[in-house]
């Protein structure tokens, strides 16, 4: 995966209401790849549903401490999903569950959030669920 196109960072960020998904802050804006970019990269363009729109802060914290949490909330995909697209997105400051399409986002209730999430992940997709939920400081208890 390769840095995205000025037009996929831009429908990115417009899709996201140019700010961060995760905590709200507007600047300094960045293009998180959902999916772990491979060492050394690749030619592959990310596609805007591989793409979602975080601070720089909050975009570090998701490869770091907040990893369990991000992936409970389809902020990151694991690598070898082939389509980002059938992972939804949380975006807690509307307390909604989306799922991506295109350069859009379309609203959908947790109960289909966990079906998707479950079709990709099985129990996996549970336990980062309840670590997201239960666990104290939302890196659970491993
Ligand atoms: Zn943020």
């Amino acid at each position: 995966m390769s840095a995205p196109t000025k037009q996929t960072r831009q429908d990115v960020y417009v899709r996201d209401g140019y700010r961060c998904v995760m905590c709200c802050a507007t600047d300094p804006l960045t293009f998180q790849h959902r999916r772990a970019v491979g060492m050394g990269g690749s030619k592959i363009l990310p596609p805007p549903v591989d793409g979602l729109t975080l601070c720089a802060s909050c975009n570090q914290r998701c490869e770091a401490d907040l990893q369990d949490a991000a992936l409970a909330h389809g902020w990151k995909v694991r690598r070898w999903v082939r389509s980002p697209e059938r992972v939804p997105v949380f975006f807690p400051a509307e307390l909604a569950w989306y799922r991506l399409e295109g350069t859009r986002r379309v609203r959908i209730s947790a109960a289909v959030a966990m079906e998707m999430g479950c079709a990709v992940y099985g129990d996996e997709w549970m336990r980062w669920r309840a670590h997201a939920l239960f666990g104290a400081d939302g890196r659970g208890t491993r």
